[in-house]
């Protein structure tokens, strides 16, 4: 019998408050070391937090769009623990009682089925500065401009049974809070890092014991650091050894996992309610008000877009996968054929953004002239073959679509009696497939579009051309 996997995971989330979670200096990225400090956030004897509203928000906001209970009381721990970028001694986070409670997350796997995921908890905590080595060689350099950062802790349940499960649920998420607009999601920058727990068992048996892999911080890495911690505990089970609960790193060069501490050396924290923050109380109707701010949510998009446009759910899914597509979608299929404008978006665009390594939020193409290429396919001024080419212009170099259709003469070639023109060059110039055509060589009539086409430089309507070719062909000489 085959090994199951079971997956749990745990996000932290950078929310996009203005200010730190405890203070107010700001939580911009990228400053000089230090910069971004005063007395709260340096752990400065006798300063005193004060929560940041705009959090609390943030994390009502999530907690209300995965369908979870918010804790109308939580409370605020101090968990303890010994590290350079942690000037206090301890982080403030949640620990008993969490702001947000139960709730869940809708899949779309790859094959079209939906797996729903539990969501065990979420709650607010500070992030700790960052360690610099690259800077130094003998020492190390704290920057202290990331400590007391707001993070949200998403933590799941032990639901998903496979890499591709896992990276689902993930992608999900990191959709979910950038549609909430709580975090910018940003994962190079570390706003969105994520912990795997991983293990494996015979199906129906008891959940094996799991190693927990650390920040790991792309898809391709949680699916791979994934993929390596199966093959690892199938060779320890299968060699009769036993796994050990340990806390592991990805090794993205090596696409191997190792151990960073087992279950023996982890830390003590010694949770106890902080005593400088009071419980954290929240009125029905300031929830409430979270609620009627928030904005449509990707399943129900795209629900929307499946009856609003007429779209089957494949293409619903990609086009709500983040909410700047969406828009963009909308502005482009607004009364136009809904799937020729989605067929453009998801192969086209889509396409061309990946080859380019670019995002829809910074898309060369500004909707409006994206808009106005499928009006010119639809009113028939070009082709779709012809629209390929506008496109890449578009893209590469900007400009309007009609200045680049009248500067390239692509417009498309509609009078009948032009087309005619063609087509009676090209049969006088092969009188032999005529005469072969006229035969019974059926197969032949593709030829003379391709060389009529040709003639045309692609720009002649080709219903008509196929429309005059066939009067022209099937007319005794
Ligand atoms: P801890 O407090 O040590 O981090 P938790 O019980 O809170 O442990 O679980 C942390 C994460 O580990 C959760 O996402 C949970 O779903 C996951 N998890 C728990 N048990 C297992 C298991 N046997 N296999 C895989 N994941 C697990
Ligand atoms: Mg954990
Ligand atoms: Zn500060």
């Amino acid at each position: 019998m085959s090994w199951e996997v079971v997956i749990g995971l745990e996000v932290h989330v950078q929310l996009n408050t203005q200010s730190k979670i405890f203070c107010s200096c700001p939580t911009r990225y990228g400053a000089e070391p230090n910069l971004h400090t005063c007395p709260v956030c340096l752990a400065l004897p006798g300063a005193l937090p004060v929560l940041n509203a705009a959090a609390v928000d943030k994390a009502i906001a999530f907690g209300l769009a995965v369908g979870a209970e918010i804790n109308r009381r939580s409370i605020f721990a101090r968990k303890n623990y010994f590290y350079p970028d942690l000037p206090k001694g301890y982080q403030i986070s949640q620990y008993e009682i969490p702001i947000v409670g139960r709730g869940q997350l809708l899949l779309t796997l790859a094959d079209g089925t939906e797996k729903v995921v539990g969501i065990t908890r979420a709650h607010l905590e500070e992030d700790a500065g960052k360690s610099l080595h690259e800077a130094f060689s003998a020492e190390t350099g704290i920057d202290l401009n990331r400590a007391g950062t707001p993070l949200l802790e998403i933590v799941s349940e032990p639901d998903m049974r496979s890499p591709s499960e896992a990276v689902a649920y993930l992608k999900k998420l990191h959709a979910l809070v950038r549609y909430l607009d709580i975090s910018d999601g940003n994962m190079q920058e570390g706003s969105f890092r994520c912990d795997a727990n991983v293990s494996l068992r015979r199906a129906g048996e008891p959940f094996g014991t799991r190693a927990e892999i650390k920040n790991l911080n792309s898809f391709r890495f949680l699916e791979k650091a994934i993929e390596y911690e199966m093959e690892r505990q199938q060779d320890i089970l299968e060699s009769g050894g036993k796994v050990v609960q340990e806390t592991r790193l990805f090794d993205a060069n090596k696409g191997e996992t190792r151990s960073m501490r087992s279950k023996e050396e982890a830390n003590d924290y010694r949770y106890f309610p902080d005593p400088d923050l009071l419980p954290l109380v929240l009125e029905e109707s300031h929830i409430e008000t979270v609620r009627a701010s928030l904005p449509e949510l990707p399943d129900a998009k795209k629900q929307r877009f499946m009856e609003a446009y007429g779209l089957p759910a494949y293409d619903a899914g990609v086009l709500t996968s983040s909410r700047a597509l969406a828009d963009y979608y909308e502005v482009v299929a607004e009364g136009l054929d809904a799937k020729l404008a989605a067929n453009w978006l998801m192969g086209d665009l889509l396409g061309a953004l990946n080859r380019s390594g670019a995002e829809i939020e910074s898309c060369p193409v500004p909707a409006g002239q994206m808009r106005k290429l499928l009006q010119r396919i639809q009113d028939e001024t070009i082709s779709g073959k012809i629209a390929k080419e506008v496109f890449d212009v578009l893209f590469e170099q900007g400009a309007d679509v009609d200045d680049i259709i009248e500067r390239k003469g692509l417009r498309q070639i509609t009078d009948p009696a032009a087309i005619a023109r063609l087509i009676d060059e090209v049969l006088a110039k092969n009188p032999g497939q005529v005469a072969d055509y006229r035969a019974g060589k059926d197969k032949l009539f593709g030829f003379f579009v391709g060389q009529a086409m040709k003639a045309s430089q692609g720009k002649a309507n080709p219903e008509q051309l196929n429309r005059i070719l066939r009067e022209r062909l099937d007319q005794p000489s």
